[in-house]
């Protein structure tokens, strides 16, 4: 199940990308597999810990970028990385010196930004992957079909905006460009 290589789980917001990360990362602790977790320091919703919507949390280590990480994941064996859209710079070559060197590194981010652009490192991360975990919301505004987008509802027109109620997830149909 942890076999090295890149583990990509992408979607919207509101998908569950969190909760799919801290599942994966809890099973290889409840395994005793040495496990790491990272996230941007940009994320400042949370110190120190990556929090799922239901309210499981799991220790994490804020880095100001991907070279950190590799210094800092010498001894896991699973490595994790949430909000991996807010690395701006290539967190590729990083995941793929860290695969090479036996561990799985699992990695959870935004698909798209709110103008439904392709998200910083996310595209690059998603071709070298050896999985892909496509997870969806519910589209809040038909109630009916899988979100696969993030829609800014409130804000200006900055790429980074950190916040909940400033988004709702929207199927490719009800998702409006801004
Ligand atoms: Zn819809």
């Amino acid at each position: 199940m942890f076999s090295p290589g890149l583990v990509v789980i992408t979607g919207p917001m509101f998908s569950g990308k969190s909760t799919e990360l801290i599942r994966r990362l809890t099973i290889a602790k409840i395994a005793k597999l040495p496990v790491q977790v990272f996230k941007p320091a940009r994320d400042t919703r949370t110190a120190s810990q990556i929090c799922s919507r239901d309210g499981c949390c799991i220790s994490a280590i804020n880095v100001s970028g991907p070279a950190d990480i590799l210094e800092l994941a010498k001894d896991a064996r699973v490595v994790g990385i949430d909000e991996a859209h807010f690395f701006e710079e290539s967190l590729g070559t990083i995941a793929m010196t860290l695969a090479r060197s036996g561990k799985q590194v699992i990695i959870a981010g935004l698909n798209l930004d709110f103008q439904e652009r392709p998200f910083a490192c996310i595209p690059e991360l998603l071709a070298l992957a050896d999985e892909i975990v496509q997870v969806h919301a519910l589209c809040t505004a038909c109630n009916e079909r899988l979100a696969t987008r993030s829609q800014r509802l409130l804000g200006g027109q900055e790429r980074y905006q950190v916040g909940d109620t400033e988004y709702a997830p929207r199927c490719l149909h009800c998702f409006k460009p801004s």
